[in-house]
């Protein structure tokens, strides 16, 4: 475990970029520092490789003061990334994934293996291996520099702003890449970014600085986004903060009608034994069609053409109550399309009873927070 332990930085011109900061970051997690710019994240990101010395205060690596170890052990104990990647642009890709272990006196043929072995893991086609940086796109080099940090498989990864240059929708790529390449590696990763939604997309646990190299809020995202601890932090974490809290919450329990669910050409009985004012028509194998009214002569019968659109579906258990309400409302009649993983409708669901699964949501995580059962 890294701790930070009561650290200040002061820069020789009387600039303190961190301010009695405290923080226990745990194994295995991913740890972001957000805040706007200035706050002090960079700091605090060198403070844990050295790049900068504490004024006052210490910095722990497994129960150990960091400046006990030499640096050169300590930094190759933990990869770094930074913006632009910061690639040896003289160099092609597999030699700058390479560098680390060859500086660690690998053979050439080893260093390349593991480098072969590494584009992979970040998703790089083996055929860019020759090219130099300059031709690549931004979220390859991105990759590239992601898999040079973990080239000689340091148990820490330190990440500034790795993501911020690229486009959104790169970027949301690159997330989902770090969080899967996550599941299988298990570092431990600190992570600095001034977006507060990577921040909640990526973080175990979300440092919020404050201007001064405060710490203005420790906490899990779920957590920020119930509880801010003050205005500056609701105010950082921006608007629809109720929404986005969804997506804390599964699904899996929403209580789904089936009475309104008929197959296409199902007969005139079956429509009117249902008990709702929509029903939804699906095609021979269960695949939704789309809504019908109920009073609608022949509804079950009707051409696709004229049935209301169903908008999207969730899957319960994978997706979020925040996805359901989406799909909910995003449907003419207001009725969310359960279906499970192979498209087949499994049930249709209300805004009504979503939002009182999200009430129950609600109490639930009020209870856990205060430590009782709801
Ligand atoms: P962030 O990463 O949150 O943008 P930094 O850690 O880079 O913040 O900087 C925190 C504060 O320290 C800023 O006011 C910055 O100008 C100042 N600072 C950073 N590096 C130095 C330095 N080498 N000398 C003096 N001031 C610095």
């Amino acid at each position: 475990m890294i701790r930070i332990d009561s650290v200040t930085k002061r820069y020789p011109d009387g600039t303190v970029a961190v301010d009695r900061l405290s923080l226990e970051i745990p194994d295995r997690s991913i740890t972001v520092l957000v805040g706007p710019s200035g706050c002090g994240k960079t700091t605090t990101l060198r403070l844990i490789n050295r790049m900068v010395e504490p004024t006052e205060g210490t910095v722990l690596l497994d129960g150990e003061d960091v400046r006990r170890r030499p640096v050169t052990t300590l930094r190759r104990s933990m990869g770094y990334v930074i913006q632009n990647a910061g690639l040896f642009q003289h160099r092609t890709v597999i030699d700058n994934i390479a560098t680390v272990p060859r500086m660690l006196g690998w053979g050439r043929r080893r260093a390349r293996e593991r480098a072969a072995e590494l584009m992979e893991r970040v998703g790089l086609d083996n055929s860019l291996a020759k090219r130099y940086p300059y031709q690549l796109s931004g979220g390859q080099q991105q990759r590239v520099g992601v898999a040079r940090a973990l080239a000689a498989d340091p148990p820490v990864l330190l990440m500034d702003e790795p993501f911020s240059a690229v486009d959104p929708v790169v970027r949301k790529g690159l997330q989902e890449e770090l969080l899967r390449l996550q599941d299988e590696l298990g570092k431990t990763i600190v992570f600095v970014t001034h977006d507060i939604d990577e921040a909640i997309i990526l973080g175990t646990m979300v440092a919020v600085l404050r201007e001064g190299g405060r710490l203005a809020q420790y906490a899990p995202p779920a957590e920020l986004l119930a509880d801010p601890a003050d205005a500056f932090v609701e105010d950082f974490l921006g608007t629809d903060r109720g929404i986005r809290r969804l997506s804390f919450f599964p699904s899996a329990g929403l209580e789904l009608t089936t009475d309104a669910v008929v197959r296409a050409g199902a007969g005139a009985e079956r429509v009117a034994a249902a008990d709702a004012p929509h029903l939804l028509v699906t095609d021979a194998e269960g695949r939704p069609l789309g809504w019908a009214a109920r009073d609608e002569p022949g509804a079950a019968d009707l051409g696709t053409d004229r049935l209301l659109p169903y908008g999207r579906s969730f899957v319960p258990g994978v997706d979020s109550l925040r996805v359901a309400l989406d799909c909910a409302v995003l449907s003419p009649t207001g009725w969310a399309v359960a279906v499970d993983t192979g498209g087949r409708v499994t049930g249709v669901v209300s805004q009504q009873t979503i939002a009182e699964a999200i009430r129950a949501a609600h109490a639930r995580g009020r209870a856990d927070r205060a430590g009782v059962a709801p």
